[in-house]
């Protein structure tokens, strides 16, 4: 995957944030953050802190009081977090970054609508945000929900139709393949996610085509702590230029 340059940001290389001057626990002292500008390098620093999150080793990086201010004039989120809402979840803690590093989005069941995927092509096209990742969960309790509401021919009451709408084609999908299991179905509904994100935002679709964005799905798990990919868009290369849209999902 590749990044020639960022619509609506400086092109170019690596962009770097100062070094935080002051704080209480300013993790990165004496060195200055470089600012992912690759999916690659994006998706290693995912997996990078994340590593930290689950060794009980977190360095809790950008969240003094040096770099609060260091980025208070502008954001280059290096990742657009689509992530269910569980409490469990929160996408700074589990991947160990801090102020400016993530562009989160979050609803239950990591459903999307148009305010989400405006969300998503706003960071992606002015910030020039390089990686978007859906994130879903074990044990999902919007895809439970759905599940019984799908189950028991009883819809739920209010606004929570359109969560267990929204997840209702993963469990067809999930049926189709004989995937019974809930953390079975999750993994296929943060694929449908994938898929759908691109279906139905020309922009993201055209930005992965353009080798400037690229696109993960990636399962949690709540007790161990760990992120698992299950899907992988990557950012149409050059050389590849069939990889985003003959990209297999799991
Ligand atoms: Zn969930």
């Amino acid at each position: 995957m590749s990044r020639p340059g960022s619509p609506g940001s400086q092109p170019g290389p690596e962009r770097t944030l100062p070094a935080p001057a002051t704080g209480g626990v300013p993790a990165d002292v004496g060195t200055a953050f470089a600012v992912p500008a690759s999916p690659e390098q994006a998706l290693a620093e995912l997996h990078a802190g994340n590593r930290r999150f689950v060794t009980g080793a977190p360095r809790h990086p950008n969240q003094d009081a040096g770099h609060r201010a260091a980025v208070a004039d502008g954001q280059h989120p290096f990742a657009v977090i689509v992530g269910c809402s569980d409490s469990r979840l929160a996408a700074e803690i589990i991947f160990d970054r801090g102020l400016g590093d993530l562009f989160v989005v979050r609803t239950a069941g990591h459903t999307i609508g148009p305010e989400v995927l405006g969300s998503v092509e706003y960071a992606v096209t002015v910030l020039g945000t390089p990686l978007v990742v859906v994130l879903g969960h074990d044990s999902c309790g919007a895809v439970q929900a759905a599940r019984t509401a799908d189950a028991t021919g009883t819809p739920p009451v209010g606004h929570l139709c359109a969560v267990v709408d929204a997840v209702v084609p993963s469990l067809r999908r999930a049926a189709a393949e004989g995937v019974d299991d809930i953390d079975g179905i999750v993994d296929i509904h943060i694929a449908h996610t994938v898929e759908a994100m691109l279906g139905r935002s020309a922009v993201l679709a055209a930005e992965v085509a353009a080798g400037r964005c690229g696109v993960v799905g990636m399962s949690y798990r709540l007790t161990a702590g760990e992120v698992r990919t299950v899907a992988e868009v990557p950012a149409r290369t050059a050389d590849a230029p069939e990889a985003a849209a003959s990209a297999a999902l799991a």
